[in-house]
């Protein structure tokens, strides 16, 4: 079977990586991809919110099996497209990945459903002033989220009441365009944060993994909010029992729902916890893998990630089960300096041959390009994904930051202390 895989980051590498180890896979193709994906995948540039350009490829490539990257597709109907050609495609329908494109309607979802999140009200641009006042009423902190996809710039964690009617005022000015017509005020949860990542193919779900990221761009959590500064699997906190508890409390009766309001879910639902006093409760739904998130889940499974993904698709997870390494991943992203504001592109990176064959090792590329002399370029902000595995996290840790104090590019940055939170226990 031909896979087609859609994005160009550090979690398509994983995915082309792992993918192309199945022994179900003949060929792994990447739309658009990136210098490193090109060494495990044939890359096509397709850009991956071209939904036509996506399904004419799939289907002259007559490829068995599309699995989507990022989320932009995905809430364009890629999948549906897909599925309307008669191409399987790993994601869910336009209609599913609301739980991720509209904060107000995961809420409301939620609040039909009985599944445990933050407690909320959701105002239109119309009731301003009642926005306004709902945050006063409440006082801080509180939380104010514009509704639809903001790239992660969206959400205030508003330490004073002052900050959250600012939030209010910034959203139903335009700051986030359409995505702040409508905003959500939420209840502050206080906890550790965590993520559980399923595997559902509409009816049934498969846990494959847990994590925990590291959002700020400098050590100790400091500076502005990222994509992913660096990532580890498993997250401690999630232990078993409440690995279980995830499941029957916010991920099956989110299935069940998604199914009876006839959108149900496949694909991967990623599910953002506050693990707080009254339990796990749910901040935030992704509708595919996270980024760097992905490159820890990954490396540890031991089941067939092709099998996994067309049993996913195929509507048999009931009778599937997933086996992990028993082993600890960590990741830690190397970034082009200035990252999450302006930075150069073009430096060159040296280095990276002496790390191929290093043993529980991985370097998942995400913004570089290779020039046509041969060298490897910086061309995003986030670039390189050192991930290596360990008997313990604490090992694990060590051998990516050696492998990362090899890797020669004066122009990039990375966090030191990727893991603190679970380390420091
Ligand atoms: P992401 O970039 O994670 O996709 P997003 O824009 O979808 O972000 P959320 O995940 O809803 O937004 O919120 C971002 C962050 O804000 C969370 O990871 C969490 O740290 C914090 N947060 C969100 N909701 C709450 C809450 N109710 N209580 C406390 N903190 C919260």
């Amino acid at each position: 079977m031909k896979v087609l895989v859609v994005g160009s980051g550090g979690r398509e590498h994983a995915l082309c990586w792992a993918l192309a180890a199945s022994p179900l896979v003949s060929e792994v193709l990447c739309a658009p991809g990136n210098a490193g994906i090109a060494e495990e995948a044939r890359c096509i540039p397709v850009a991956a919110d071209d939904v036509a350009g996506l399904v004419a490829l799939a289907e002259t490539e007559r490829v068995g099996l599309v699995v989507v990257g990022p989320e932009q597709p995905l809430v364009l109907g890629l999948v549906d497209r897909l599925r309307a050609t008669g191409i399987k495609a790993l994601g869910p329908s336009a209609a599913a990945a609301r739980l991720e494109g509209s904060k107000a309607f995961t809420k409301a979802f939620c609040a039909r459903h009985g599944i445990p999140t933050a407690a909320f009200r959701t105002f239109g641009k119309e009731e301003h002033a009642a926005a306004r006042a709902h945050v006063e009423a409440k006082g801080a902190p509180v939380v104010v989220k514009a509704d639809g996809l903001a790239a992660g710039k969206g959400v205030v964690v508003a330490m004073s009441v002052e900050e959250g009617l600012a939030a209010v005022d910034a959203a139903f000015a335009g700051s986030f365009g359409a995505a702040g017509e409508t905003v959500v005020i939420e209840e502050f949860l206080e906890g550790e944060e965590a993520s559980l990542f399923a595997l559902c193919d509409g009816r049934h779900a498969l846990e494959i993994g847990t994590a925990q990221d590291h959002k700020r761009a400098f050590d100790g959590d400091q500076g502005p909010n990222t994509g992913g500064m660096g990532a580890y699997s498993p997250a401690p906190r999630l232990d078993p029992a409440t690995v279980e508890r995830v499941m029957t409390e916010i991920v099956r009766p989110t299935l069940a729902g998604m199914a009876a309001e006839g959108a149900p879910f496949t694909g991967i639902l990623y599910a953002g916890l506050m693990l707080t006093a009254d339990g796990p409760k749910l901040i935030e739904y992704n509708v595919r893998f996270g980024d760097p998130e992905c490159q820890v889940i990954l490396p540890r499974l031991m089941t067939d990630i092709g099998q996994l993904f067309l049993g996913a698709v195929d509507g048999v997870l009931d009778h599937m089960s997933v086996r992990w390494l028993p082993r600890h991943a960590i990741t830690v992203v190397l970034a082009s300096r200035g990252y999450p504001g302006s930075y150069r592109k073009g430096t060159a990176i040296r280095g990276l041959e002496m790390l191929k064959d290093e043993p529980d090792l991985l370097v998942f590329h995400a913004g570089t390009k290779r020039a046509p002399d041969g060298r490897l370029l910086a061309e995003g902000g986030r670039v390189l994904n050192v991930t290596a595995l360990g008997s313990t996290l604490a090992e694990a840790r060590d051998r990516a930051y050696a492998a990362v104090d090899r890797i020669d590019w004066p122009e990039g940055f990375c966090r030191r202390d990727i893991g603190w939170r679970a380390l420091g226990r």
